[in-house]
């Protein structure tokens, strides 16, 4: 009998965590971190989990690996098995949010960070069978960020897949998502599972729009997550220099630590690329145009404000919750010139959300600024799949058991009925805690 076990993204809950109950060994799919609302439940012992010796991760993002120094913490010294570029860009990702929690609520200290580091790690190939003791697994690609996987195992005649998150289709630099093998039972994400995105390139000829309505006059700020939007910021950018569209004089600037760093490990992974992008890597840098300027100190961060126009600022935080961006948001907000463009889903309660919902006026740091900057929203640089996706996804796999994990409920329950529908499975929504029985 097999039993799986959910520590997160079950119920309305975020943070995959998964634990897998074979009757020869555990392992654990996933460490993720609860974020925003959610924070507290961080601080649930981690006491049953500990002890497991092997813990999967699909992908860096931190709501899949974020609650790994905490398992450390607790005395985890399992195996871990992952693709490189995941561990590698998974430092930066746990570095990074080790330093943006407040000091008297810190989850782990940097000793524990050390050690998470040392653990021993099996690597491991999209597209490559590998085996522990009588259990096997295939690694696929998710296509959802750079090294991003899912796994299908089999055990004792079962067949059960791990989807991690499914990238969206038609994205530049990874691949499309595979199509799983056929399988007993299904653990997949929901995220929008409601809902369908634009197509990307619908969304790459808005941000066109954006970007070259407001150059001749202003500035652009783009928030943006540090892995993998501003990367595929500065691919879409190249892509536009390539064309010889781009004014020779216009500049992009990086301006985030974090997502300098993280490009550094794109341009060590071009096996994870799809063709286009490959293709562009064998003769060129293709995140970098000739005029694209790297911060690396707050000073020279700070010089980007006295430039007026022809200039693209990439900067952090993806919801403007914090970070770079903020401090260019305050110098450029009441300037109808410039334009703030969001790519990415701003949560509710963060200062992004407010100023897509329209504000006139918005409080930032220390008083209140006019939002007189033009606003644009673009919805298709989702890193998700989308509805019909994750259906045509659960389609391939054909199951007779389906675990939505990792989605709202009203996203479940949209992408329940419609899998009912198509395939007859039997679909299950856990919540925290709760197990069930392959
Ligand atoms: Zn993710």
């Amino acid at each position: 009998m097999i039993k799986v076990k959910f520590f997160g993204a079950a119920g309305t809950v975020t943070g995959s965590m998964h634990m897998v109950e074979l009757p020869e060994f555990r392992f654990l799919v996933d460490a993720g971190y609860f974020q925003g609302h959610l924070f507290e439940l961080n601080h649930e012992p981690l006491r049953e989990v500990k002890d497991v010796p092997y813990l999967f991760l699909t992908h860096a993002h931190l709501d899949h690996i974020g609650r790994l120094p905490m398992l450390v913490r607790e005395g985890f010294r399992g195996k871990v098995i992952t693709h490189r570029a995941t561990w590698e860009i998974g430092r930066y990702i746990l570095e990074d949010a080790f330093h943006l929690m407040d000091e008297d609520d810190r989850l782990y200290d940097l000793e524990d960070l050390r050690r998470t580091f040392a653990l021993p790690v099996s690597f491991v190939e999209c597209g490559e069978e590998y085996s522990i003791g009588n259990l096997k697994f295939r690694v696929r690609d998710a296509g959802h960020i750079l090294g991003s996987a899912f796994y299908e195992y089999e055990y004792g005649g079962k067949r059960f897949t791990f989807s991690g998150d499914l990238g969206n289709t038609n994205k530049p630099i990874v691949r499309d998502p595979q199509m799983p093998n056929p399988a007993d039972v299904v653990f997949m994400e929901s995220t929008y599972g409601d809902r369908n995105h634009k197509p990307f390139e619908e969304s790459v000829e808005e941000l066109k729009e954006a970007v070259f309505s407001t150059l001749p006059r202003g500035k652009v700020l783009i928030p943006a997550f540090a892995l993998e939007r501003a990367q595929e910021l500065l691919y879409v950018f190249k892509t536009w220099e390539n064309e010889g569209i781009w004014p020779g004089e216009w500049k992009v600037v990086l301006d985030s630590p974090l997502a300098t760093k993280i490009l550094t490990e794109f341009l060590k992974f071009p096996e994870c690329y799809d063709e286009e992008a490959y293709e562009r890597f064998l003769h060129e840098n293709p995140f970098k145009l000739r005029n694209l300027i790297i911060t690396r100190t707050k000073e020279e961060s700070k010089r980007i404000n006295h430039v007026r126009t022809g200039t693209v600022i990439i900067a952090g935080s993806g919801m403007l919750t914090g970070g770079r961006a903020i401090h260019h948001l305050k110098h450029m907000i009441e300037d109808p010139n410039n334009a703030v463009v969001f790519v990415g889903y701003q949560a509710e309660g963060t200062l992004g959300r407010e100023i897509v919902d329209g504000a006139e006026k918005v409080w930032i740091s220390n008083r209140f600024y006019d939002v007189n900057i033009r606003v644009f929203t673009i919805n298709g640089f989702s890193s998700h799949a989308g509805r019909d996706e994750l259906l045509d996804w659960a389609t391939a796999a054909n199951p007779r058991e389906v675990v939505l994990l990792h989605g709202e409920e009203r996203a479940k329950e949209s992408l329940k009925r419609a899998i009912e529908d198509r395939l007859g499975s039997r679909v299950h929504m856990p919540t925290l805690y709760d197990e069930i029985e392959i």
